[in-house]
Parts: C-alpha cells; sequence; structure tokens
C-alpha cells in the first residue's frame, strides 16, 4: 500500500490528477511522515502526488488541556454551584492584571465587548471618529459602530502589518477622539509613535491586544500602555476559555465606569445578586462567569512559557525562509521585547514563484501537510459599513454627506492594505508554532519544495 502510493502508476497519477485538480492532497495519507529539508525539496511536491512534507495531524492541537493539572478547580466551582460572577472571577481577573503589571483587569463576556464598554466609558459615542487600522478583525470596527461612532481608516505598514503611523496625522479631524492601536497578529505597533501624536492632538489610545496576549513593546505589556487595553479569549487566541474577554487599565476611576457599566450601571463592586443597590449610571449586563474564570486561571499557568515557545520558533522559522526568493516574513519595530504571534505572517511575491498565484501557493502549501491561509479580505470595503449608514440610527445621528458610502470609501481608501490582503498575505495560525524545531524546519521544507517544483505545480490544472 505504502509502497504503491508513493510510485504511484502513471495512469494511476494522471487520473487523480485529473479527477482531484488543484488543492487535493493525492495519495500522500499512507506516507510516512518525514521531516523534509533541502535535498529533498527535489521530490516531487505533494500536490501532484508525491510525499507529503509534514503530516497534518502531527501539528499541535488548540486549545490544550491537562486534566490532572487543570480540572481541580473547575470541578470545585461546578460543584459549588455558584457560577455567576463571583470570587473566582476576581481571582481570574488579579491574576490577568499581575501577569500585565497593571493595576486593574476586568473581565467580561468577549473581546468584543471588552472594545464596546471601553469604547462607552471613553465617552466616545455619535458625532465621534475612531481611528483605525482595516487589517484587523471585523470586531475592532464594529464595537467603534455599536456606539454609534465613525471608524475612520487608517492604512498599514506593509512591512510590520500594523498601523502606519506616518500615515495618521492626514486623516486627524476635528471629530476625531480616539485611534484604536490594534496589535494584529499579536505583533505590536509602534506605540512610541502612536502615543506621541495621541499626546500631540489631544487623543484617546485604545488598546486592541484581542490577538496579543504578554506581548511586550518597550519592556511594558501591549494593552497597558495606552489609555485602556481590551483581550479576548476566544477559543483560538493564545490564552482560550471559549468565549471571554477584559478591559486592563491603570486608570482605576474608568476601571470603576467599565466594571458598573458591565453590570447594570451598579456601584463598584457590587455583589451579584443584589437588586436595591441603586444603579449610579447606565449600564448593561457583560458578565463574565466562575467556570470561565476557573478555565482562564488554569489556561493562564502555560501561557508564558508557550510564548516564549512561539516567539523562539517564530524567529527559528523566520531565518528559514526569509532568503527564499519572493517570501518577506513579517518585521517587529525596534522596541518590541515579545511578541504573541497569534499568527506567523509573510507576504508571498509571486514574481518570485515565477508568477504562481497565491491562491495556488496557499494549496500547494496545504498539500504538503502544511496549514496555511490568506488571511483577513479588507475590512474597509465590506457592505456592513453601507448598511450601518443607512440604518436609522446612523441617519439621526449624522449629515448626510458623512454617509455617503461612495465617498466614504473614496476617503478610506488603503491600498497598502488592498494589496496585503488581496495579493501577499500568507498566515500559519499560533499553534504550529507551539511544534518542535523539525516542525519548522518542514514548515520552510514545504515552502522550499513548492519553490523548486513551481513550473510543474503552475502546469497543474490549466487544462
Ligand atoms: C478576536 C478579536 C476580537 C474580538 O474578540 P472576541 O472575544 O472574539 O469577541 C477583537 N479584535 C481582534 C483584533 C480580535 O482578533
Amino acid at each position: 500500500m505504502k509502497a504503491f502510493s508513493s510510485r504511484l502508476s502513471r495512469r494511476t497519477f494522471l487520473k487523480q490528477n485529473s479527477l482531484a485538480g488543484l488543492g487535493v492532497a493525492l495519495a500522500s495519507s499512507s506516507v510516512a511522515a518525514l521531516p523534509v529539508i533541502g535535498s529533498k525539496s527535489a521530490q516531487v511536491p505533494a500536490i501532484l502526488g508525491g510525499p507529503q512534507a509534514w503530516a497534518e495531524d502531527k501539528w499541535p492541537i488548540w486549545p490544550q488541556w491537562n486534566p490532572a493539572t487543570d480540572e481541580k478547580q473547575l470541578l470545585e466551582v461546578v460543584r459549588s454551584g455558584v457560577w455567576s460572577r463571583a470570587n473566582v472571577v476576581t481571582q481570574f481577573e488579579k491574576e490577568w492584571a499581575a501577569a500585565l503589571n497593571v493595576k486593574r483587569s476586568l473581565a467580561v463576556v468577549n473581546g468584543t465587548n471588552a472594545l464596546v464598554i471601553a469604547i462607552n466609558q471613553l465617552g466616545i459615542g455619535a458625532g465621534d471618529e475612531v481611528l483605525v487600522p482595516p487589517y484587523t478583525f471585523i470586531a475592532s470596527v464594529s464595537s467603534i459602530l455599536s456606539n454609534g461612532a465613525m471608524p475612520v481608516f487608517v492604512d498599514i505598514d506593509a512591512e510590520t502589518f500594523q498601523i502606519d503611523p506616518a500615515k495618521i496625522e492626514a486623516k486627524i479631524t476635528p471629530r476625531t477622539k480616539a485611534i484604536m492601536a490594534v496589535h494584529v497578529l499579536g505583533l505590536p505597533v509602534d506605540m512610541d509613535r502612536i502615543m506621541a501624536i495621541a499626546k500631540k492632538h489631544k487623543l484617546l489610545v485604545i488598546e486592541d491586544a484581542c490577538q496579543a496576549h504578554l506581548a511586550e513593546y518597550d519592556k511594558k505589556k501591549v494593552g497597558t500602555i495606552g489609555n485602556v487595553g481590551c483581550f479576548s479569549f476566544q477559543n483560538s487566541k493564545n490564552l482560550p476559555i471559549g468565549e471571554g474577554g477584559a478591559i486592563v487599565s491603570n486608570d482605576e476611576h474608568f476601571m470603576d465606569l467599565c466594571y458598573s457599566y458591565h453590570n447594570f450601571g451598579n456601584p463598584y463592586g457590587t455583589a451579584v445578586g443584589s437588586v436595591s443597590t441603586g444603579s449610579v449610571m447606565p449600564g448593561t449586563k457583560l458578565r463574565f462567569s466562575e467556570y470561565q474564570a476557573a478555565i482562564g486561571i488554569a489556561q493562564l499557568k502555560r501561557l508564558d512559557a508557550q510564548t516564549t515557545t512561539r516567539n523562539e520558533n517564530a524567529a527559528y522559522l523566520k531565518s528559514l525562509i526569509k532568503d527564499i526568493p519572493g517570501i518577506v516574513p513579517y518585521k517587529l519595530y525596534d522596541k518590541v521585547n515579545r511578541g504573541a504571534f497569534h499568527l506567523f505572517a509573510f507576504r508571498y511575491h509571486k514574481d518570485g514563484f515565477k508568477g504562481l498565484s497565491r491562491e495556488n501557493f496557499i494549496k500547494a502549501v496545504k498539500a504538503e501537510g502544511v496549514p496555511c491561509m490568506s488571511g483577513y479580505s479588507t475590512l474597509n470595503t465590506q457592505p456592513f459599513l453601507g448598511e450601518t449608514f443607512k440604518s436609522e440610527n446612523y441617519r439621526r445621528m449624522y449629515p448626510k454627506e458623512m454617509l455617503d458610502i461612495n465617498q466614504y470609501n473614496e476617503q478610506n481608501r488603503c491600498p497598502v492594505n488592498d494589496q496585503i490582503c488581496n495579493e501577499e498575505a500568507v498566515w500559519l495560525t499560533q499553534n504550529m508554532l507551539l511544534g518542535t524545531k523539525d516542525d519548522m524546519k518542514a514548515i520552510a521544507a514545504a515552502i522550499e519544495k513548492v519553490h523548486h517544483n513551481v513550473d510543474k505545480i503552475k502546469t497543474l490544472g490549466q487544462k
């Protein structure tokens, strides 16, 4: 079986190819996985029926869970019957604040609503503009819209994938209230320049650190540098709880307000279940629960070591692939001490691959057993913006000319981001960076193999 599938007869090979086309790893599952390096790139690429560079099922699973160390407190919570916000949530908040070296942390339902609350309690709403990069998850932008404010897109720096500080000042108007610094991919934004611009123009800084747990800029954890930092603990994130989020800040009064807002407007510290405390301000309910906190406390124990591993593997993988023509890995700003590497990103230039499209490059690398993807599409051109502007709410809040979607699109063009999203970005997910050095070699080998065999791969699917 093994001999057969790794040495397909010409007839079988052609038949399978014509039937399966691009994107299907042919006859590869029964082939033993070997870290293929250097000279082995001469082998037939997996997309053409050759052996895979790596077996797909060998990548570290996510999220991680160890019954022996992770379940004791969770079971205690479940058995106690105290499931709504109480001591375990408070314990988690203290541990998260300590991990970031920040005064306060408030756990909430998710990262999206951490941003919604933060924006709301900074007093940002109808008529206000918030500067935001288009290279991010939709929640960065929807949290601005949920508050009735207006997102204004600032193009990104192609080398770092982050908001480009050099393009911020041109976008500031009398309506601008804040800059949302999104540490996208888990890589820190150039915070010195952001903070300097914010100071000069009296703007607030909201850090969307939903992908950037324990990332560090100038010896400070990201999320603690601006006025407020927001985190996500969604399943895929580096600190996974399924769902969850946190707001962090050194401004204690602001954190008291966030607490009240997330708990019906009741005074800060009010115990859950009290019904006659008297709401001191308008609020809603976005509370975290005890069993979520127990999972978070267990996950937090491994986060620092995992972050170190991701940094080491990212640097190693970067060194392995940076000289392959057409591959340009992420760059970090000078003052970055540590990344979170929620994603490992590089730019793909098809010129280095004889014109092979990014789509087919990704299919060929995936066929080698190395999962990868093209990442975000252009957020600033998506229909949800126009739909929001058509809503009754927005029409009551803004003059007509501000809601003209064609004009908005024109003013919010981000050509660098277009290029990155539509042509260049390739992502690997954070769990892959928890693997071994051999895993990193396998990723590099898969890319090298595709590069080496690009003539053959290009002819596939052309008939
Ligand atoms: C995940 C994410 C969010 C939203 O977090 P959820 O917990 O999924 O609501 C916001 N911003 C960015 C950049 C994210 O990656």
